[in-house]
């Protein structure tokens, strides 16, 4: 099972791959989680993308590649990962692809779908803001929520197309319950027998 998640920041991926990891007991890997850890710690990697994150812009994908890359390499990849924002790049998509072809690093038979959650701008301005408020994330506040959205629009949502055509995508509808939307999130992969393979790839 290697799924990626896709859709703007506060569409709730995080929250979803995060529930679907626990399920099905394969790694999520959230390259924002691990950016903000390095901020945090003040590593080399986190001095070198703080200011970047905090004006909601993205890290280069050279960087992103190598973070990925050694992470993928870990051995508790082999029976699967969830990735949250990761691709946010046809660029960085690409490498994934190339990654998952070499034998050893998290399997070789590439990605087995990517879900895409939908939701509408004006309840995603809503959405980041309060989360900003709450968990007082230097990039939740109004500004830069509006400049991540405008990123997204620019760099990651040509995305939906790439995989599209690949036929991996499935659209989830992610305004409503978080319950209710894992609910269509689990029915939507088994309905295309995503759920029940440990790790087949899926046209
Ligand atoms: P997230 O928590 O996924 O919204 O990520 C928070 C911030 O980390 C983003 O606004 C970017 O600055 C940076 N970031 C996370 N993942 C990536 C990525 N794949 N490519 C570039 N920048 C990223």
């Amino acid at each position: 099972m290697r799924l990626v998640f896709l859709g703007p920041p506060g569409s709730g991926k995080g929250t979803q791959a995060n529930a679907l990891s626990g399920r099905l007991g394969v790694p999520m890997i959230s390259t924002g989680e691990m950016l903000r850890a390095a901020v945090r710690q003040a590593t080399p990697l986190g001095m070198q993308v703080k200011a970047t994150m905090e004006a909601g812009e993205l890290v280069p994908d050279e960087l992103m590649i190598a973070l990925i890359r050694e992470r993928l390499s870990r051995p508790d990849t082999q029976r699967g990962f969830l990735l949250d924002g990761f691709p946010r790049t046809v660029a960085q998509a690409k490498e994934l692809d190339r990654l998952l072809a070499t034998p050893g690093l998290a399997g070789s038979d590439g990605l087995t779908a990517v879900v895409n959650l939908d939701v509408p701008e004006a309840v995603l301005v809503g959405r980041l803001e309060s989360r900003g408020v709450q968990e007082q994330r230097a990039d939740d506040n109004r500004s830069t929520v509006l400049e991540r959205l405008r990123v997204y629009r620019e760099k990651t949502a040509p995305l939906i197309g790439f995989y599209r055509n690949r036929g991996m995508l499935i659209d989830v509808d992610g305004v409503g319950e978080v319950g209710e939307i894992e609910k269509r999130i689990t029915e939507a992969l088994a309905s295309r027998g995503v759920a029940r393979k440990t790790g087949g790839a899926v046209a």
